[in-house]
């Protein structure tokens, strides 16, 4: 099974469109969430997200967007994309939105890997350091568990006494290109697929994975996009600028 893994597209649709004509084919979607907040077209990415199916977990975005999380936690960006969203949002959206189940999730028929937005054990929580990763890795009874959350590709590995971190490493700043990791028998991972529509690992391209199943391959992608229709989008819909500008230094 070839399972295309998609996370934090936060209502930027070209960089979404970008990401899945970029993809190899695959037999599923999974979706780690925020898949609103902070881009200009949260409607249209998430009946984009819809008629992808299948498996989602929510992000705290969503949460935000639906009035489910306090925006007490969120900064002061984050905070005007959330309301903004909210008002944007229609009434059925809204409504799928708030249904989408909280984290982990595990995948059918592969019980060896699950889902989560944040960390295994706080949907919220930030795994950014193998400081982070190391108790969900060692305690976990699942070896393999994408998360998102980060907006940073890459992830964490434990084996026997070994654990680190790793980024795929791409040639170009421009280009569609993928990187493969091969995993090992014996080892836990956290993966994170990257983000779609807000990268903040200094790559403005957008990013994604695909997870062959029965080679236990990991693909990470990276998709140029249409930048500034994003942007332009941004700017006209009155969001902050801030949240148009960084967009092109992938921070
Ligand atoms: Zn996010």
């Amino acid at each position: 099974m070839r399972i295309l893994l998609l996370s934090d597209i936060h209502a930027n649709l070209e960089a979404l469109e970008a990401c899945l004509a970029a993809a190899p084919s695959f037999d599923l979607v999974a979706n780690l969430g925020d898949i609103v907040g902070y881009g200009a077209s949260p409607n249209e990415v998430i009946d984009r997200s819809r008629s992808l199916g299948k498996i989602f977990v929510r992000g705290n975005h969503d949460k935000a967007a639906t009035g489910l999380l306090d925006l007490e936690d969120f900064n002061t960006l984050a905070a005007t994309a959330a309301i903004w969203t909210r008002d944007q949002l229609t009434p059925a959206h809204h409504e799928w939105l708030v249904s989408l189940p909280q984290g982990p999730r595990s995948l059918e028929g592969f019980p060896q890997a699950q889902l989560v937005h944040g960390s295994p054990e706080d949907e919220d929580a930030y795994i950014v350091s193998i400081g982070d990763a190391l108790v969900p890795l060692l305690a976990l009874a699942t070896p393999l568990t994408f998360f998102g959350h980060t907006h940073l590709q890459g992830g964490f590995f434990a084996n026997g006494n070994s654990a680190d971190g790793f980024r795929p490493e791409y040639r170009t700043i421009g280009q569609a290109e993928s990187v493969s990791l091969q995993l090992k028998p014996d080892t836990r991972y956290l993966i994170n697929p990257g983000s779609i529509g807000q990268p903040r690992d200094g790559d403005w391209r957008a990013a994604f994975a695909l997870f062959d199943t029965d080679a236990q391959v990991v693909h990470f992608h990276r998709a140029p996009y249409n930048l500034k229709a994003a942007q332009d989008r941004i700017f006209a819909a009155n969001l902050p600028p801030r949240l148009a500008t960084r967009l092109a230094a992938g921070r």
